[in-house]
Formats: structure tokens, sequence, C-alpha cells
């Protein structure tokens, strides 16, 4: 029978793994209230087709071999253990989602025993899940490094989304801080389950797909002294090789004490910057050279487009009736959506800044970058188009989004588009 106090050290366990998109509740029932937030181990991620959904996020086991530095589970620290089988996992998450807490399950471990037995024991409860329980909700799993390779494919057969954590940017660092694991153990699997993916693709099989919502991964930020290029030139890898979906980033934060690492954390505004990095990489055509400036990092001052943008502002202005998407696509202010509405909307009619308005292209900032009909009305100054993007960015980095956010601040939140 599973106890609570288990169930609480794994779900706390779990909660620095952010590869799922996650967030926590801890939200209790009020008399007379409806409804009931489980105090740990519920996230939130989106699924291939956009929804999103409610995730029991577990671990099986917190008693781990290694030790890495980094890690509150790590052999070396001294914390409660607790461990869960196979079988009551699957009885957690079919009670689970009978209640209506969830909808699927993110299930990880530590290495417990060996990397082999790790990954049978998570192997085999996504096999009982799927076709004894007959559950047929979203499973998203963590891979083991250093398992066999016929283990971790035949999870693959079973499971929506893999993924195997990268943690450190660099070998270097993973010799300093995770000496147990070696880039290898991390990337083989991963390049494995992508040509099983690409196989399937290529052979047009339906059913039985291997991961069908992809593969993830997630590097830790700051604990390591990797420069945010670095950082970014492998997530450009991984996304160009592999075809990853996402990679998570995560702010370090020291949980932990060793002399290895630094004492404070990174903090999260080098985390949003290099979410911003990694959406322009992947949806407006930048390179990571072209988005990092002085030491090889992104600037702080500014989101990574705008910073782009002052670098070169020989570029500029351009006439949005004729300039080229590519282009389109780098002026601040004009998101991706943004964009192609006004390549769609020109092929009819020359546009001017109220056109511009109306397609949600915000013009506070682009109107440093455009003319319109041949008309500016921007800043000729330098100095003073710097101070109101950096005006702007601290606005939006200060700005929690609510119900009533304007629409430009709630829809860059939502999209990711700057
Ligand atoms: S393998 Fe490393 S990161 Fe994973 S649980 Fe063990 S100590 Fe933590």
């Amino acid at each position: 029978m599973l106890d609570a106090r288990r169930l609480e050290i794994l779900t706390e366990s779990a909660k620095y793994d952010v590869s799922c998109s996650s967030s926590g509740s801890k939200r209790v029932n009020a008399k007379g209230g409806l409804g009931n937030a489980s105090v740990g181990g519920i996230c939130h991620s989106f699924t291939p087709d956009g929804r999103c959904i409610s995730l029991l996020k577990i671990l099986m086991s917190n008693d781990c071999l290694y030790d890495c530095e980094y890690c509150p589970n790590r052999r070396s620290a001294d914390v409660p253990r607790a461990s869960i089988t196979p079988d009551e996992i699957c009885e957690l998450t079919i009670n689970f989602y009978k209640r209506n807490y969830i909808e699927g399950l993110f299930l990880s471990s530590a290495v417990f025993s060996s990397p082999d037995r790790t990954m049978e024991a998570l192997c085999e409860t996504v096999v009982k899940l799927r076709k004894i329980y007959n559950f047929n909700g979203y499973i998203h799993l963590k891979g083991i490094p250093y398992a066999d390779d016929a283990l971790i494919m035949r999870a693959a057969k079973y499971v929506d989304r893999m993924s195997f954590n990268i943690e450190l940017p660099s070998e270097k660092s993973l010799k300093l801080l995770a000496p147990q694991k070696t880039r290898d153990s991390l990337i083989l699997p991963m390049k494995k389950l992508s040509a099983a993916r690409e196989y399937d693709k290529q052979n047009k099989i339906r059913s039985g797909k291997v991961i069908p919502a992809g593969q993830t991964t997630q590097m830790i930020i700051g604990a390591s002294p990797e420069s945010d290029g670095q950082i970014l030139r492998l997530t450009e890898a991984l996304y160009r090789k592999m075809g990853l979906k996402r990679v998570y980033y995560s702010s370090y934060i020291p949980v932990v004490e060793s002399p290895k690492l630094p004492t404070v954390g990174a903090g999260l505004l080098r985390e949003h910057r290099l979410y911003q990095a990694d959406w322009l990489i992947r949806f407006y055509g930048f390179d990571v050279d072209e988005l990092c400036g002085e030491g090889d990092n992104l600037d702080a001052d500014c989101d990574p487009k705008c910073a782009w943008a002052m670098r070169n502002m020989q570029l500029f202005p351009v006439e949005v009736n004729t300039a080229p998407l590519e282009m389109l696509l780098r002026v601040p202010g004009i998101g991706a959506r943004g964009a192609y509405r006004i390549i769609n909307a020109r092929k009819y009619t020359a546009l001017d800044f109220d056109n511009l308005a109306k397609m949600r292209i915000i013009i506070k900032r682009a109107k440093h970058f455009i003319t319109c009909k041949g008309k500016f009305y921007g800043s000729e100054s330098r100095g003073a188009i710097k101070a109101a993007l950096m005006l702007d960015n601290r606005a939006e980095n200060a700005e929690q989004l609510s119900m009533f956010s304007s629409p430009d601040v709630a829809v860059s939140a939502i999209t990711g588009e700057i």
C-alpha cells in the first residue's frame, strides 16, 4: 500500500525536472468547495495537438547510485529515501485519472541497483499501464543513461514522449559535476530514438510508432561556466540533428552545498533570455552567432531580437510594403504571425501604421525599424531607441500575465513571439 509519506518524497524529488513544463499547486479543498489539487506532483504539459494537460509527476525512486553534485537525490545527500513499485505507480495513475486529477503521467527515476534494472522497472510500468490497465493517457518517460538499448526501444513503443536530460552543456562540466555520466551516455540513446522516429516516418508507420510526441531534454543553466552561445549552439544542434521537440533550461538553484558549485543561483532573467533566443532560432531564422554579443552571451538589458537589431541599425528602417519575409521576421515588435499577416495583406493594399496596429504589430517597438508607404515615425537617435526598447523590455519582464494584461503582452507570453 502506497503511503502519503512515500508519495510526498517521490513527488517532491521530481520537482526540479522541468523538461515536461511543470507547475505545482498546493490548494486544498474548503468546506462546501469543489475539487482538490494534490499537494505535490501534478504538473502541466502540452500534447502534440496543443492541449494543456495535467500530469502526475513522480520518481520511481530517489535512492540514487550516482553522485551528481547539483542533485538533491545524489548518493551522498542526507535526504529521506523512498521507492515505489511498477504496480503502485499503475494503481496511483489510474486512481488519479479516475478522480480527474490528471490526464497523464510523467515518470522518472534515480538510478537504483543498476541502469538496466532501473530502465527495466520503468519499462515494466509503462507496458503494464498500456496492456493491463488499458491506460491510453499521455505518458512522458525519462530515459536512464547507460541502460540497454533494447529496454529503451521497448519503452519507447509504449510512451508518448521520452527525454534524456543533458543537464550540463559540455563534457568538461559533466566530468566535474556528474562524473558517472558521459556525453555519449546521454546523446547516443537520443540519436537512436531519433533514428527510430525517422524510420517510422519514412515507412509511414501509423500504429505502434515510437514516441509519437518526440523527445525533449533539459539543461541546467549557471551551475557550470558555459556561455549562452555554447548552450545555444548545443541546442541548435539538438533541434537540427535530432529533431528534438523542446530544449528546456533550468536556472541553477543552490539547493545543495558543494565547493564545485556556485553559491548563488543563475537567476530567472538568464533562463528567460535563453528561451527567447531558442524561439528566435526555431521560428525566426536566427543563428546563434547573430544573437550573442559581448563575451558570447545574450544581452541582459533587452530581448535578443532587439539587441540584434540595435547592433545592426545599418539594415533599418525597412519598408513594410516591400521587405522580404526574412527581414520582417527580424523587426522588433513584428512576431512570426504578424509577419505572415503583413505578407498576405500587402498583396491587396499598401499598408500604413493603422493597418499594422490592427494586425497586433507592436508599433511602439517596430516604429524605430520600419517605414510604411515611406513614412518613418521612429527615433533617429540610437541612444533614444535603446532607452525606449529597454524601458519596454523592463515593463514586459515585470508584468505578470493576468486576465487583464494588454493583448500585446498576453500574445507574446502565450506564443513566445517577440
Ligand atoms: S543520476 Fe544524478 S541527477 Fe539523476 S537522480 Fe541520480 S544523482 Fe540525481
